[in-house]
C-alpha cells in the first residue's frame, strides 16, 4: 500500500479535477459507494472464475460472520447500490465515482494493493449514441490530462444470440491448435476460450494470427450497433482503431468494449477500458437493464503528467517587534486567510530566520509588519520573485495580491 505525500497528491487532485469537469460537461453525477461489500457480491457479478475473485480479493469474515470484501473495483457495488435504490424505473442514471480499490496482488512493481479509480457507469440506456458518448468522454478526459500518444481501440463483443456460435467456431479452431499454445492458454481453451485471444505470449501471437474474430460473426443487431458506434464517433471527431483482439472475460459483457492505450512510457500500456455490460443488472437480481462504464487508474494517469509541485502559499507573514506586532500580524494572516488568500505566518522572532521559512516554503509575498509599519497603519508588502516592496495600507496590500 501506497502513503499519498503532497506533490504526489498535487497530481492526483488535478486529475480528478479534470475528470469532475469533464463529468460535468457530460452531465454525470458523482456517487460515493462502500469500499466494504458481500464477498458475493463479486463472486456473482466478477466471476468466480476470474483471477480477481479467485486470488486477488481482500475477503474475510467479520466479527458477525458475514463474509465481506474491500471491493476490487467498482461496477459490481454501483450496479448494487442502483437496485438497492429502487432506480431501475428511473428511465436512467449517469454516474462516476473516485475512490480507492483494494487487490491483495503479489507484491511487484507498479502494482498497488490500495489503488484508485476513476469510473462512470450509465444505466439505462442500449442506443450506440449512448456509446458513442461515453466513449467520447473518455477520450476528451485523456486528452484533458495533456497524454500523449493515445490511442482509442474498440471491439464488439456480441451478445447472447451470435456469441454462442462465434465461441463455438473458435472453439474448433483452437482444438486444432491446443498443443502449440502456452499453459495459460490451454486452461482458457476449457474456461474461457475468448480470452485466449488476448495471450500475450508472442508464440500464441503467431499461432492464432488467423483466428476468428467475433467482429466478422457479429448478428444483424450487433453488426448495426457497432456500425452506428463507428459512424458517432466519426461525427464527432474520435480517432479510433477496432482492435478484434478486445476481448472480456464474463458473458454479461456485450457489444462494445473499448481501452485507450498510451505508448507515452515506452512499452505500451492500457489507461483506461470500458464496455457495454446489459446483462449485469439483471444476474444480479434486477430486471433487464442496458449499462455501459469504463475506469481508469487515477495513479497510473498521474504518472503520465508532468511533474508537479504541492501548491506554495500565496503569502508569509512576518512580525518584527514586540507582543502588539506579533498580535496584530496574527491578525493581518486571519484577514488575509478570509480573503481567500494562502497564509503562513512565520512565527514572529528573528528577520532572518523567518525571510527563511518564506523562501523555502517558495511564497509569491511576504508581508512585513514591524513597530512603524503597525503605528502607521501600513504593512510592507514584498513581492519575492522581484524584490520590490511597497509600503500600503492592509486593504491596498490585499488587492495588489490578488491583482497577480
Ligand atoms: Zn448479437
Ligand atoms: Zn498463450
Amino acid at each position: 500500500m501506497h502513503d499519498g505525500l503532497p506533490n504526489e497528491v498535487s497530481r492526483w487532485q488535478h486529475v480528478e479535477a479534470t475528470a469532475r469537469e469533464m463529468f460535468r460537461r457530460y452531465a454525470f453525477n458523482e456517487v460515493r459507494l462502500p469500499v466494504l461489500e458481500p464477498t458475493a457480491l463479486f463472486v456473482r457479478s466478477v466471476g468466480e472464475a476470474t483471477d480477481i475473485v479467485s486470488k486477488e480479493m481482500y475477503h474475510f469474515v467479520d466479527q458477525g460472520d458475514e463474509h465481506v470484501c474491500l471491493r476490487p473495483e467498482g461496477t459490481a457495488g454501483a450496479v448494487r447500490a442502483y437496485l438497492q435504490a429502487g432506480l431501475t424505473r428511473s428511465g436512467g442514471q449517469r454516474w462516476f465515482y473516485i475512490g480507492p480499490m483494494f487487490r491483495r496482488e503479489r507484491p511487484q512493481k507498479g502494482r498497488l494493493r490500495q489503488f484508485q479509480q476513476i469510473g462512470a457507469e450509465c444505466f439505462g440506456r442500449a442506443d450506440c449514441q449512448t456509446d458513442a458518448e461515453v466513449l467520447a468522454m473518455s477520450w476528451q478526459l485523456v486528452q484533458a490530462l495533456g497524454l500523449q500518444q493515445l490511442r482509442l481501440e474498440i471491439n464488439s463483443l456480441g451478445c447472447p444470440a451470435c456469441r454462442p456460435a462465434y465461441r463455438q467456431h473458435l472453439l474448433n479452431y483452437l482444438a486444432q491448435r491446443r498443443h502449440t499454445l502456452c499453459d495459460t492458454c490451454i486452461t482458457r481453451i476449457d474456461s474461457n476460450p475468448m480470452r485466449v485471444l488476448d495471450c500475450k505470449e508472442a508464440d500464441c501471437q503467431q499461432q492464432l494470427q488467423d483466428a476468428p474474430e467475433m467482429v466478422n460473426h457479429l448478428c444483424q443487431a450487433c453488426d448495426e450497433h457497432f456500425n452506428g458506434v463507428q459512424q458517432g464517433l466519426q461525427t464527432l471527431d474520435i480517432p479510433f482503431v477496432v482492435n478484434p483482439r478486445i476481448v472480456r472475460g464474463l458473458d454479461y459483457y456485450n457489444r462494445t468494449a473499448f481501452e485507450i492505450i498510451t505508448d507515452q512510457l515506452g512499452a505500451q500500456g492500457t489507461v483506461l477500458a470500458g464496455g457495454r455490460y446489459d446483462g449485469l443488472v439483471e444476474s444480479l437480481g434486477g430486471p433487464a437493464t442496458p449499462a455501459i462504464g469504463f475506469a481508469a487508474g487515477l495513479e497510473r494517469l498521474a504518472l503520465l503528467l508532468p511533474e508537479m509541485q504541492a501548491k506554495s502559499p500565496d503569502v508569509c507573514v512576518i512580525a518584527s517587534g514586540d507582543a502588539a506586532v506579533l498580535q496584530a500580524s496574527m491578525r493581518h494572516a486571519d484577514a488575509l486567510r478570509q480573503q481567500g488568500i494562502a497564509t503562513i505566518h512565520a512565527g514572529g522572532g528573528g528577520m532572518k530566520r523567518q525571510f527563511k521559512i518564506a523562501n523555502r516554503e517558495a511564497v509569491a509575498y511576504c508581508l512585513i509588519l514591524g513597530t512603524d509599519e503597525l503605528t502607521a497603519e501600513q504593512v510592507q508588502l514584498k513581492d519575492m520573485n522581484t524584490g520590490e516592496q511597497w509600503a500600503l495600507p492592509l486593504s491596498e496590500a490585499i488587492k495588489r495580491i490578488h491583482g497577480n
